[in-house]
């Protein structure tokens, strides 16, 4: 595959929706908030969609499984929520991808991007999806990722690509 001009907001919101959709397809009791702040003027961006794609669709799936996690153990008036968003700043584009999920503790921060890390069950998680998503990131479009969590409270991840590559 080869890069072509991404629009990143079409390609966020597909993947938000299929995810969604798909989850409450095999749990109907799944209920999320989703909320979405997409940048109308963003530029265009130089990448391979169908890779950007699954890194997007990752995020999207553990932000939708820890507001799962989290719904097991909260309180009535938890309500879970998912944002999907994006902007521009000076020579780049931010993604972001935040939840009010479970968070992620200190102790394994550092550790998420290693391929085979997973804190999910057999057959729930390979661990391989952060890790392939850093490559893809920072290889294959000379981007960054951030990672923000308050553990219990949630977590963000924001991908960053310069426009012009
Ligand atoms: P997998 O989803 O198969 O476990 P990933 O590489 O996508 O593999 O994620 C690795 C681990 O990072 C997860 O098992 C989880 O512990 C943690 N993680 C990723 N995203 C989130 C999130 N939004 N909230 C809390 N923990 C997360
Ligand atoms: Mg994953």
């Amino acid at each position: 595959s080869e890069k072509e001009p991404t629009d990143i907001n079409a390609l966020a919101d597909e993947y938000f929706k299929l995810s969604y959709h798909g989850l409450r397809a095999k749990d109907t009791n799944f209920n999320a908030e989703l909320i979405t702040h997409f940048d109308q003027s963003l530029p265009k961006v130089n990448a391979i969609p169908q890779d950007l794609g699954r890194v997007l669709l990752n995020m999207i799936n553990n932000a939708f499984y820890s507001v799962n996690q989290k719904s097991k153990t909260a309180g009535s008036e938890y309500k879970s929520r998912v944002e999907v968003s994006t902007r521009q700043t000076d020579s780049e584009v931010h993604i972001s991808v935040k939840d009010n999920g479970i968070g992620i503790p200190a102790s394994i921060k550092e550790k998420i991007l290693q391929p085979f890390f997973t804190t999910k069950p057999t057959g729930e998680g390979t661990g391989l999806g952060l890790s392939l998503s850093y490559d893809i990131i920072t290889k294959a479009h000379g981007g960054n990722l951030r990672i923000d969590s308050i553990e219990g409270e949630g977590a963000e991840f924001v991908i960053s690509l310069p426009v012009t590559q």
